[in-house]
C-alpha cells in the first residue's frame, strides 16, 4: 500500500474529501454536522479552518483524522479511504500518520515534559530507547523547552503546556498535524507565538498543519483559510507567499 512508505507520494493530494456529510443524533432529531463538504490538501501545507462554535470544525478534524467517520462521501488519505480500513488498521493509520493537538493540551500531570513527549513512542516497538531519548531531545529543542524536560505540566504557563503537546505530536515523526482550536485557551500574545512555532515546524519538516480556530485576528498570519459556516466551506483563500 502506497502509504506504507511516507515517502512514495503519487501526484494525487494527500488528503481529499469528497461530498462529505455527517450528522449527529441528539434525541429523536439528527443534528448536522458536515453538509457536503470537499476540499484537498497537500503535502506540507499549513492550513486554518476558520469558523464561529458550532459551525463544524472539530467534526471536520475528525473525520480527516479518523478519529470519526463520514456517514456519505469519501475521505482519503493519499488515494486510500478511510472506509476501507479494519479497526486495526484504522488505528495504525492515525497512530503512525497523524498527530494531534488539542484546545485543553491534555498533558499527564504525573509525567515530567520529557516523558509526556515520549510516550506516543512507548507503543512503537521498533523505536529504540536512544532513538527515543534522541527524538525527544530535538524536538524539545526545537519548541525552546529543553532546559524544562524534567518538570511536571503544572510548572509551565499554558503557552509551555502547548509547546509540550506540540513537540509530543511531532515525535511519532507525523505526516499531519491535527489541531483542534490548540489556541483557544491562550492569551493573543501566546497564541501567535504558538501559531509561529507551528509554522516554523510546518517549514523545518514539511509536516502539513490543519489546525481550526475561531480567532479572526489569525486570518493575516495564515496562507491558506478554509472558512466554514453550518458545515459547509463558504470560502477559501489562499495567500501568495510574497504577499
Ligand atoms: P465546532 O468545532 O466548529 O464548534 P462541531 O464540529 O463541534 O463544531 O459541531 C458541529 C455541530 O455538530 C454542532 O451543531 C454541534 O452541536 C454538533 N455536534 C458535534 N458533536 C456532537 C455530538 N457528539 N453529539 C451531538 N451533536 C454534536
Ligand atoms: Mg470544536
Amino acid at each position: 500500500m502506497a502509504l506504507d512508505s511516507k515517502q512514495s507520494f503519487a501526484s494525487q493530494s494527500l488528503i481529499e474529501l469528497r461530498d462529505v456529510h455527517k450528522s449527529y443524533k441528539l434525541g429523536e432529531t439528527l443534528v448536522p454536522a458536515l453538509r457536503g463538504l470537499s476540499l484537498s490538501l497537500d503535502r506540507g501545507e499549513f492550513v486554518a479552518v476558520i469558523g464561529a462554535s458550532g459551525s463544524g470544525k472539530s467534526t471536520l478534524l475528525n473525520i480527516i483524522g479518523g478519529i470519526d467517520a463520514a456517514d456519505a462521501g469519501e475521505v482519503t488519505i493519499n488515494g486510500q479511504s478511510w472506509k476501507g480500513l479494519s479497526d486495526n488498521r484504522r488505528s495504525e493509520w492515525r497512530n503512525q500518520f497523524f498527530g494531534f493537538v488539542f484546545q485543553s493540551f491534555n498533558l499527564m500531570p504525573m509525567l515530567n515534559v520529557h516523558e509526556n513527549v515520549e510516550l506516543p513512542l512507548m507503543i512503537q516497538k521498533h523505536v529504540s530507547k536512544d532513538e527515543r531519548r534522541r527524538r525527544v531531545e530535538s524536538l524539545l529543542a526545537d519548541v525552546g523547552l529543553s532546559a524544562f524536560a524534567k518538570q511536571r505540566p503544572d510548572k509551565l504557563s499554558g503557552g509551555q503546556r502547548q509547546r509540550v503537546a506540540i513537540a509530543r505530536a511531532l515525535v511519532t515523526e507525523p505526516l499531519v498535524v491535527i489541531a483542534d482550536e490548540p489556541t483557544a485557551n491562550l492569551d493573543s500574545t501566546t497564541t501567535l507565538q504558538v501559531v509561529k512555532l507551528m509554522q516554523d515546524l510546518n517549514a523545518k519538516k514539511n509536516i502539513t498543519f490543519i489546525f481550526s480556530t475561531h480567532d479572526e485576528k489569525l486570518m493575516a498570519q495564515v496562507k491558506r483559510i478554509l472558512r466554514i459556516k453550518d458545515g459547509t466551506l463558504i470560502q477559501e483563500s489562499q495567500k501568495s507567499q510574497f504577499e
